[in-house]
């Protein structure tokens, strides 16, 4: 029955394209070789299930035998086999006219497909300089084929004295593969692609330590022990087998928090589950943890295509058939199939948060700030997403209390009405730094959320524009009053003049590097004298810009901070009171006349400027010389964290000082 014969090739020589457009992903032709042998023996299991063979079955496994001294691998299996006329069907005709199809197909795109090319037997060329194929089909009076290739588009057929039911494939391997010639290799190929196969896959013994080293022992070495969990129901499953899962899985990863089981076969075919990882604050770090299966075959830990952004920070497995796996990325994306399972997949993981939320709201809370980043990522990111996790996700306040957003509104809504109708949420970002505005707030029946995730300052810009007649403040950016402004207030009456002044001689006794503004205000005769605040409209810009937001005008700007002089504090009318003493007022000097040279308009002028400049180092010297004026700027400093320095140890000294005079004179 020796034959010779040209491989049904179209494409003339398929093997160096084979190998040049495979390129980027030789090593996948284990599991190409793996899954033909997982397949045959499934399908014998098929065809004792359905008495149509009813010999004995043995035990059915996949083999992969080494030898590395001769550098052959070999994958054998005791599945269907194949016949000499099915030899000459499946791998001397179709594989090839189909690949020559496909190749003829995608040619234009050839260099952007990568990987998952599907194939099957003939990816094997890309790293052995020889394949045989040795088969016995289980077929009653079959006869052994051996079928010989060396690469080139000629094979040999010819008769085979295999007598056991099944099929060897034999390697024979090209020297520039080398690296598929050693066991720790195949053995991490094995680990990496066949660990959920639905098939036992045989490689070596198991080993134990003996004597100082490591011996094999009688035991077969089964790479495939841990058992693919998403292809059983949920309802057999205990929380604790969904936890072992996650540490076969990822062994050095920390418990996760919530799983999700995913289980449809309409309108297309899925299994797998999701973890929620605990996140810390590192976005990066925890990417790719999701592995895409076909069928328990481990395809790609790559899903960005697959499933939406946020969700690649989840961790675990997607098992389906039905995402295309034999073209490139860029395709992937724009499948109708993979839009779908994309949409699917999201919509699960908010119907699963949902639950948690209704069912197990005490889990969820104490396990929200390992979750937060996560969901406020898909919020920030997912229209639909933010659209469901409006229900769910929760905001902390400084007590530490959760609510729902809408609970929240609730809870200060009556509180926190300013008086153009919107409810006020007042946020921290520290509660430490943040501590005398959040005691002021909490003061005066306010609540006090915090914000203080790396997501926030977008969080909250997003939250206010979707959360009807509502409106963000930090607590730390106007004072209490301003912030949820009951009814149009008294301002104080000041002239132009005298608010300069109050600039100039406040500007005098602040830290140079930032700006001030300064303004007068009426806050009571027990508030603060001043109160430094930062505009929450400049401090959001500066951090958006700060996690490249793309605003970096904001960026660059010196911190620019409100100064509020509370004109009702007695120590700041005694300032006043003694500016007015001590400081003359600037000399006013008349205009020039409309029809005046340009020479007296510019005597004039001069005057002027040199009037001003002498009023500003009169009021300059007056601020620099008065205690009460350094103490109180030097107190609201200290209470925002901003005294540092020479000017912490002169108001440490200067405190020491008016500590003695209250007390020992
Ligand atoms: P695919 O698996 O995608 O159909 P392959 O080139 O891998 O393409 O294989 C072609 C055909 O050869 C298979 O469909 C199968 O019928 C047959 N075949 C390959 N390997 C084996 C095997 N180990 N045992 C039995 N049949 C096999």
């Amino acid at each position: 029955m020796a034959t010779t014969g040209k491989i049904g090739v179209t494409t003339e020589n398929i093997f160096p394209v084979i190998k040049k457009f495979l390129y980027s992903d030789h090593e996948i032709f284990l599991r190409e070789l793996v899954a033909n042998a997982v397949d045959a023996t499934q399908k014998m299991k098929a065809l004792a299930a359905s008495g149509e063979y009813n010999a004995e079955l043995g035990e059915l496994a996949v083999r992969i035998e080494l030898d590395e001294a001769a550098k052959t691998l070999k994958v054998i299996d005791n599945g269907i086999g194949m016949t000499e006329e099915e030899v000459d069907r499946y791998i001397n005709q179709i594989a090839f006219s189909s690949a020559g199809e496909f190749l003829e197909k995608y040619k234009d795109q050839l260099s952007s497909i990568i990987g998952h090319f599907g194939l099957g037997f003939y990816s094997a060329f890309m790293v052995a300089e020889k394949v045989t194929i040795e088969t016995l089909s289980w077929k009653e009076g079959a006869k052994a084929v051996k079928w010989t290739c060396d690469g080139s588009p000629e094979y040999d057929m010819e008769e085979s004295d295999k007598t056991d039911r099944g099929t060897v494939i034999t390697l024979y391997i090209a020297d520039d593969e080398k690296e598929y010639a050693e066991k720790k290799r195949i053995e991490g190929l094995l680990n990496k692609y066949c660990k959920f196969m639905p098939v036992p896959v045989v490689f070596g013994k198991e080993q134990q330590w003996k004597d100082g080293k490591y011996v094999d022992t009688e035991k077969d070495n089964v790479i495939n022990k841990v058992e693919p969990l998403w292809a059983r129901k949920p309802a057999d499953l205990k929380e604790e087998d969904y936890n072992e899962f996650y540490r076969a899985l990822y062994p050095m990863a920390e418990e996760p928090l919530f799983h999700i089981h995913l289980n449809v076969d309409y309108p297309f075919n899925l299994t797998g589950i999701l973890y929620f990882p605990k996140i810390k604050n590192n976005v990066e770090i925890s990417r790719n943890k999701i592995q895409l299966y076909c069928n328990q075959m481990f395809v790609t830990d790559s899903v960005d295509n697959i499933v939406p952004d946020f969700l690649t920070l989840l961790h675990g497995v997607i098992d389906s058939p039905d995402i295309p796996l034999n073209v490139s990325r860029s395709y992937l994306q724009s499948d109708a199939n993979v839009k779908k399972i994309s949409t699917y997949i999201t919509k699960k993981v908010a119907d699963r948060l949902d639950e948690i939320f209704r069912n197990e709201r005490q889990q969820l809370e104490e396990k929200w700030d390992n979750l937060k980043l996560f969901i406020e990522y898909g919020m920030l990111s997912d229209e639909k997403f933010f659209d469901r996790a409006m229900k769910f996700c929760l905001l902390k306040n400084t007590e530490n209390k959760y609510f729902s957003i809408e609970d929240y509104r609730k809870a200060v809504e009556t509180e926190q009405t300013d008086k153009d109708k919107k409810v006020v949420f007042l946020y921290a970002t520290d509660s430490e730094s943040q501590y005398s505005f959040i005691e002021t707030a909490k003061s005066r029946g306010y609540d006090v959320l915090l914000m203080d995730c790396q997501l926030d300052s977008h969080f909250v810009n997003l939250l206010e524009t979707r959360i009807e007649n509502a409106r963000f403040a930090r607590v730390d950016s106007d004072s209490i009053d301003n912030l949820i402004a009951k009814e149009d207030k008294i301002r104080p009456e000041l002239s132009e003049a005298d608010q300069e002044d109050l600039s100039v001689i406040f500007q005098a006794v602040l830290p140079k590097e930032n700006q001030y503004y300064v303004q007068a205000d009426n806050l009571g005769e027990n508030a603060a004298p001043i109160l430094i605040t930062q505009s929450e409209f400049m401090r959001r810009y500066r951090e958006m810009s700060a996690m490249g937001g793309g605003m970096n005008f904001y960026g660059e700007m010196p911190a620019m901070y409100n100064i509020t002089v509370n004109m009702q504090n007695p120590l700041v009318a005694r300032i006043m009171a003694s500016k007015a003493a001590d400081v003359a007022p600037a000399q006013v000097i008349p205009d020039a006349a409309e029809d005046a040279s340009e020479d007296v308009k510019r005597t004039v002028t001069e005057a002027k400027e040199t009037a001003a400049a002498a009023h500003k180092s009169d009021l300059e010297a007056f601020a620099g010389d008065n205690e009460i004026l350094k103490q109180i700027t030097d107190l609201a400093l200290l209470a925002n964290g901003m005294l540092k320095g020479k000017d912490l140890s002169d108001f440490i000294a200067r405190s020491a000082k008016v500590v003695e005079d209250a007390y020992l004179k």
